[in-house]
């Protein structure tokens, strides 16, 4: 019988559970062992049958409806190192694991596909110190790996979804509301920052669905001396239309931002030493990341857990890793590699503030 693990590492995102839940099950309903790997890449390292446990068909019962992630994630520095990605390949060699399904960010999926690149060499360092048996050299000659993106940022390229992202983006919505109401009542200004890392997908959108007066992101930097005129114009030409309410989303990347970054405090200052406003700062923080998965993600989440178990039995030695995306509403598989490089490319031309390069970037296709 093939087993399959699966782990959840880097940042948390409502809809892993979803994930994980439907590769176990997936996994035993093709009649293989199903295992889940504690605390991401740390448990590979402390290995165990308490981090690489054997799960069944009941330990996941009802995972859908629960945010965050029940296995645990983490950011490991030892598996950074080699020395730790030989411990990893040692348990998993001991647990009798043959495939990993992680689900997790661009730097969780470089780490995947560096051990499934090395395992040739990891395997035969492990038998030449007499860590692993010639038997198990020989039974565990490839590890078979595959992605799925987990990240609230939706910031990997190939994939127009990540799981998390429109929870996230649910929630932003939320609190944006109840800030509208309080705004309302006082007619107060809002400067409220987001999550997104360098990426400004999560203010974009929610300042499109709450009807936002300004939005900073990074893929478009305030110009210095120009920002302030324009904010204040369309600020005071909607309260000169009765509107009560000033919201303002300013995207954590574009606080980041290497040109011109915006400060909360910088936009407050302005809405109240030009405009006079009452003017408030909300940070939302943790709460964006969150609470249950909204009903798209448990969806995705599920197609895509379902996806990545055919695609880790159906990989042979030759074909490259798969990272399962979504494009035009299906499920696809894409090259892990590749669409990690994409990713990895944007973020490098936002950070050489050639913002055409990152756009075009971002909308590449591969053609499989
Ligand atoms: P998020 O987008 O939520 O931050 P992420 O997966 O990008 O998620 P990282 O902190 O970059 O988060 O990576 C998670 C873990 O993956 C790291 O702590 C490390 O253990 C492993 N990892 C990341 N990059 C590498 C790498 N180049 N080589 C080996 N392991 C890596």
């Amino acid at each position: 019988k093939k087993a399959i693990a699966v782990m959840t590492s880097g940042g948390d995102a409502p809809g892993m559970n979803s994930n994980v839940r439907a590769i176990v099950r997936s996994t035993l309903f093709k009649g293989c062992r199903a295992f889940v790997v504690m605390e991401g890449y740390e448990g590979l390292v402390r290995g165990g049958p308490e981090y690489i446990k054997e799960v069944g068909w009941e330990d996941v019962r009802g995972w859908s409806t629960e945010g965050g992630t029940n296995i645990g994630t983490a950011r490991c520095l030892e598996f950074r190192q080699r020395e730790g990605r030989l411990l990893g390949a040692q348990h998993l060699i001991e647990a009798g694991v043959d495939a990993l399904i992680v689900c997790g960010g661009d730097g969780s999926l470089t780490g995947a596909d560096l051990f499934r690149s090395e395992w040739p060499s990891l395997i035969k360092e492990l038998l030449d110190t007499n860590r692993i048996s010639q038997k198990q050299y020989t039974r565990y000659q490839h590890l078979n790996i595959c992605g799925t993106v987990g990240s609230i940022d939706n910031d990997m390229s190939t994939t127009d979804a990540t799981i998390g992202a429109y929870s996230a983006l649910d929630r932003i919505c939320q609190a944006i509301d109840y800030v509208e109401a309080t705004a309302n009542s006082h007619s107060r200004a809002f400067v409220v920052e987001v999550m997104g890392r360098n990426c400004g997908w999560l203010a974009l959108l929610a300042g499109i669905a709450t009807s936002a007066d300004y939005i900073f992101i990074p893929e478009k930097p305030a110009s210095n001396g120009e920002w302030e005129d324009q904010m204040c114009e369309i600020v005071s030409k909607h309260r000169s239309k009765g509107k009560r309410t000033t919201i303002v989303i300013v995207a954590e990347g574009a606080i980041d931002a290497d040109l011109n970054p915006i400060t909360p405090k910088q936009v407050h200052k302005v809405l109240v030493d030009r405009l006079g406003l009452d003017t408030r700062i909300t940070t939302l923080g943790h709460v964006q990341r969150g609470g249950t998965a909204v009903a798209y993600d448990r969806m995705l989440a599920t197609l895509q857990g379902v996806e990545a178990v055919n695609a880790v039995l159906e990989s042979t030695p030759e074909t490259p890793s798969p990272l399962i995306a979504i494009n035009e509403n299906k499920i696809t598989r894409k090259p892990l590699v590749e669409s990690v490089k994409l990713t990895k490319s944007v973020a490098d031309a936002i950070k050489a503030k050639d913002f055409k390069k990152a756009m075009s970037l971002r909308d590449t296709e591969f053609v499989e």
